[in-house]
């Protein structure tokens, strides 16, 4: 898969990805992810993309020539997706993430200041996502959250010891807890069952943990949970 993120920051993006499971997806030549620098397309001496917003306001926009210019240099397909991360957009999710992670390659547009001339986003944009309600600085960290959160659904990328397929969301149901050695901490044991190495029972253990936490601080999720008869009346003891 090919991701080329669009931004003033390139080093931001080049930083974050280097590392860990996204360091080790490119390396072995999983993902290939690429930063370009949006001002290298200023189209003047002075590298300045920005310029001030037409009926007057506060700050200052990125506008559409180096955008276009950038997106032009960018060797694609015809129906590339391009994503332009904005508070504006669809609230990203796991789902999302698992749809984006089926492109062969994808092209995200990361904005600054106030945001980008709407005339090259009408132009060039297919899809519009949100990383929540709240406003950031630059797209540049969204771009990464929601690349990580792509990258770790590729085939692959993950190894066994990390699986994603009992992960949270993966079922509409939040994670289990996890714990590790010492079977005692601080006076806290691990539960009993996870010790006595009966599959069947650690499997039921962890899926009632699972509904419980569900209930608990997701409750919002169970409505689209596929749940047993029997699990729909154990989730109703932790809903107040
Ligand atoms: N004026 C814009 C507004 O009120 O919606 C906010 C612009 S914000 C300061 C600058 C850039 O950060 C945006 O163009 C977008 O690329 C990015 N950004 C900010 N918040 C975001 C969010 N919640 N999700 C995705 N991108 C975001």
């Amino acid at each position: 898969m090919k991701i080329t993120i669009m931004t003033l920051f390139p080093e931001m993006i080049e930083q974050c990805i280097s590392h860990s499971i996204m360091g080790r997806a490119i390396q072995n030549g999983i993902v290939n992810i690429e930063a370009i620098d949006i001002r290298k397309y200023s189209g003047n001496k002075h590298n300045q993309v920005d310029d001030y917003p037409y009926g007057g306001g506060a700050g200052m926009l990125i506008r559409a020539q180096p955008v276009k210019d950038c997106y032009n240099a960018i060797e694609k397909s015809h129906n590339t997706r391009v994503i332009y991360m904005t508070p504006a957009g669809k609230v990203w999710n796991q789902k999302l993430a698992e749809e984006f992670s089926n492109e062969k390659e994808i092209i995200i547009l990361c904005g600054h200041y106030e945001g980008i001339d709407q005339r090259v986003i009408d132009d060039i944009v297919t899809d519009e996502i949100s990383i929540g309600d709240y406003v950031l600085t630059g797209g540049e960290i969204a771009a990464i959250t929601i690349t990580d959160s792509i990258i770790r659904l590729i085939d692959g990328v993950l190894g066994k010891k990390e699986s994603f397929e009992m992960e949270s969301f993966s079922d509409n149901l939040l994670e289990h807890n996890h714990y590790t050695r010492p079977r005692v901490f601080e006076g806290r044991e691990v539960p009993e069952v996870l010790l006595e190495g009966n599959h069947k029972k650690i499997e039921q253990y962890r899926r009632e943990q699972s509904l419980r936490n569900t209930a608990i601080k997701r409750p919002d999720l169970l409505e689209k949970a596929n749940l047993s008869i029997c699990e729909k009346e154990y989730v109703k003891n932790f809903l107040e």
